[in-house]
């Protein structure tokens, strides 16, 4: 009998790349979506990739009882919460929305867990939580001085669930605090598709690289940083996933709450970025210098190295894999999924 895994979110960027991960390490997995930033469709994709079936359920984890139901239907071993909203500066418009997609629909889920007796949970949490009073590179440890609305939503609902372990030592969590996921499955099936004009850099690249956006608008060329500008750490979204696959293996293992960044531990530029990209899709990506972006930091890159102890895990691919596989996605799926 195969362990059967919830993922929360796994019609998303980070859930669909990870249920193929869990498929191909051979776990059922259900999911549930609200689909308000994703479609079924990707779950086609990634049955394709992995030669089974994925379940599904179109549920928003804030309705109790159609959670309840998918509760009722199946046993699960564990639960993978990457459901969330993350646009940085929709949070900040609009907190609310924040607070209930990630802290409210993270407390209804963990309820859920708690009437069925299931205490085993992976959370998808950000480096965002540590804000600018950390040292880089950012250690666990470090105090956490999130200067957004979607950073606070990471971070209380990591306090909820420290809360949660204090209380009741059985709970088993790990927390993982992403850096800046990118690229895509090496299929080119499944991938990033954000709607509207992406807030992100990666698929801005992408996107000035396909011809659907004129430009990149490089935020910041005075920043303290080797070239002026921004430096980040970007992951390839394959290595993310076996990141999954393994703190899930540890939960089943372990109790008691373990946090962990997941990062490939060196930052790169914007400008780097920019250069990998036109080598991988041999095109030229315009440019121009803008001013800084509100709230953004010179540079953060993670201390990787716990994941690496705790986990036997570390971001393996370079640049060139990022981008290429990004730029396999947007060249075979210029539209996205639609
Ligand atoms: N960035 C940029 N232009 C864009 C989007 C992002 O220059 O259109 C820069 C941004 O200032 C930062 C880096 O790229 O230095 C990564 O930004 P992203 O939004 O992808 O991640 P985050 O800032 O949340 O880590």
């Amino acid at each position: 009998m195969r362990q059967k895994i919830l993922v929360s979110g796994g019609a998303g960027y980070i859930g669909s790349h990870t249920c193929v991960e869990l498929l191909a390490a051979g776990y059922d997995v259900v999911v549930v979506d609200n689909f308000s930033n994703s479609k079924p469709a990707v779950l086609d994709r990634v049955s394709r990739i992995a030669g089974r079936d994925v379940t599904w359920y179109e549920v928003d984890l804030r309705d109790k009882s159609a959670l309840a139901r998918v509760f009722a239907q199946h046993t699960f071993s564990g639960v993978l919460h990457c459901a969330g909203v993350k646009a940085i500066d929709e949070a900040q418009r609009f907190p609310l929305k924040y607070y209930q997609h990630n802290l409210e629909a993270s407390l209804t889920l963990i309820e859920a867990m708690t009437q069925h007796g299931l205490r085993r949970l992976v959370f998808s949490s950000s480096a965002t939580v540590y804000g600018e009073a950390a040292r880089v590179p950012y250690r666990e440890e470090a105090p956490l001085a999130p200067n957004t609305v979607y950073g606070r939503s990471k971070m209380m609902v990591e306090n909820v669930l420290q809360d949660l372990v204090q209380a009741d030592p059985s709970w088993h969590i790990a927390i993982l605090r992403y850096f800046n996921p990118v690229g895509a499955h090496s299929s080119g099936l499944i991938g990033e598709d954000p709607s509207g004009i992406p807030g992100n850099l990666m698929p801005h690249i992408c996107q000035v690289a396909i011809g659907k956006l004129d430009e990149l608008a490089i935020f910041g060329h005075d920043y303290p940083t080797p070239d002026g500008t921004g430096v980040r750490d970007y992951l390839h979204v394959m290595d993310l996933a076996e990141g999954h696959v393994k703190a899930l293996e540890y939960v089943c293992r372990e109790s008691g709450l373990l946090t962990l960044n997941l990062g490939n531990g060196r930052g790169y530029s914007v400008l780097e970025m920019v250069r990998a990209f036109e080598h991988a899709c041999s095109r030229k990506i315009n440019y121009r210098y803008a001013p800084r972006r509100a709230g953004d930091l010179a540079s953060y890159y993670a201390d990787a190295r716990r994941a690496n102890e705790v986990l036997g895990w570390r971001a393996h691919r370079d640049l060139s894999e990022i981008c290429t596989d990004a730029w396999r996605w947007q060249s075979q799926n210029p539209e996205g999924y639609s």
